[in-house]
């Protein structure tokens, strides 16, 4: 998976936009973001059961910086302190809800 030609956290918007290169562009609210953590905090290894509260996501959440690790993947260091979360390029294609990844089926516009 190749990185990302730019990562971008949109502090007013509060969403982070990666740039894929080639038109392609994910949005990925923050809540949306802190909600598909996996780390050992956010995710249970064992079962891949969620925990802590759904309070995390609330409104007032936000990245206090994005650090890129290695080449695979940025780690982000949130506003409540919550920085053991990795983000692989893998994992963040796969969260992207573009009409491009998660076309909706309701649609039948042509590209
Ligand atoms: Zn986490
Ligand atoms: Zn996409």
């Amino acid at each position: 998976m190749d990185a990302p030609q730019a990562v971008r956290a949109r502090q007013q918007e509060r969403y982070l936009e990666i740039d894929w290169g080639e038109g392609h562009v994910s949005v990925y609210p923050y809540g949306y973001l802190r909600e598909h953590c996996e780390c050992a905090v956010c995710r249970d290894e064992w079962t891949g059961e969620r925990r802590g509260s759904g309070a995390v996501t609330g409104q007032d959440l936000t990245i206090t910086s994005v650090e890129l690790v290695g080449n695979y993947a940025i780690r982000i260091r949130w506003s409540d302190g919550h920085d053991t979360g990795l983000y692989t390029w893998e994992h963040l294609r796969s969260l992207c809800r573009c009409t491009r990844c998660a076309p909706i089926g309701k649609s039948d516009e042509t590209e």
